[in-house]
């Protein structure tokens, strides 16, 4: 099974894509881990990345392609994709590599509202790195870690005017390669607002579409 995961920000895909991973036996493949290794294992591919990222630049759609279609051809039995693909090149480029071989493309839907709640009411711990929530797991003690008594504080990603960027921008790029999938009639939706175990069973029932 080759499942495609798209998701805004807050939307807890990362998580979601961990379960399913060990819930199918099949590896989550995500853009960043696979830059984050090559880069570390100073590959020819990984070296050029880092030149642009030492730069702060973007790094190239053709080095991540080529990196994704390095894994993907090396998993061929199934995987789960999360953070590709992220423009049309790239969307080209996967279906170049699964040819005739099916896959379904899952978009985790949910209120920009409620990401924001999530993603505004994080806290993290500069000692240690605990992540609280001041809704669904705050601290015992107002801005203080459980862990090791660090103080909490607000990444700057996460304040309110921060997200609302990031999510507007994730819409801008994302939606058109969403409506691609619809168009091509690959894309289900799934409620991200659902219970974790809920998520994980729909996305499972391939037949599910909301
Ligand atoms: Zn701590």
């Amino acid at each position: 099974m080759v499942i495609v995961l798209f998701g805004a920000p807050g939307v807890g895909k990362g998580t979601i894509g961990n379960l399913l991973s060990k819930d199918l036996k099949i590896p989550l493949v995500s853009t960043g881990d696979i830059l984050r290794r090559n880069v570390k294992e100073a590959t020819e591919l990984g070296s050029e990345a880092k030149s642009f990222m030492e730069k702060g630049a973007l790094v190239p759609d053709e080095i991540i392609i080529k990196m994704m279609q390095e894994e993907i051809f090396r998993l061929k039995g199934g995987f789960i994709l999360d953070g590709f693909p992220r423009t049309f090149n790239q969307v080209k480029e996967l279906e170049n590599a699964m040819g005739n071989n099916s896959y379904d493309v899952i978009n985790l839907k949910t209120e920009d509202d409620l990401l924001i709640k999530r993603l505004s009411n994080r806290r993290i711990c500069r000692n240690c790195g605990a992540i609280y929530h001041l809704i669904n797991i705050p601290p015992e003690r107002k801005g203080i870690c459980d862990k090791c008594g660090g103080s909490l504080y607000q990444r700057e990603d996460d304040r309110e005017d921060v997200i609302k960027e990031r999510l507007a921008l994730f819409h801008t790029k994302a939606q058109p390669i969403i409506d691609y999938y619809q168009e091509k009639g690959i894309l289900r939706n799934v409620d991200a607002s659902l219970p974790l175990q809920k998520i994980i069973d729909l996305i499972k029932d391939d037949s599910y579409q909301e």
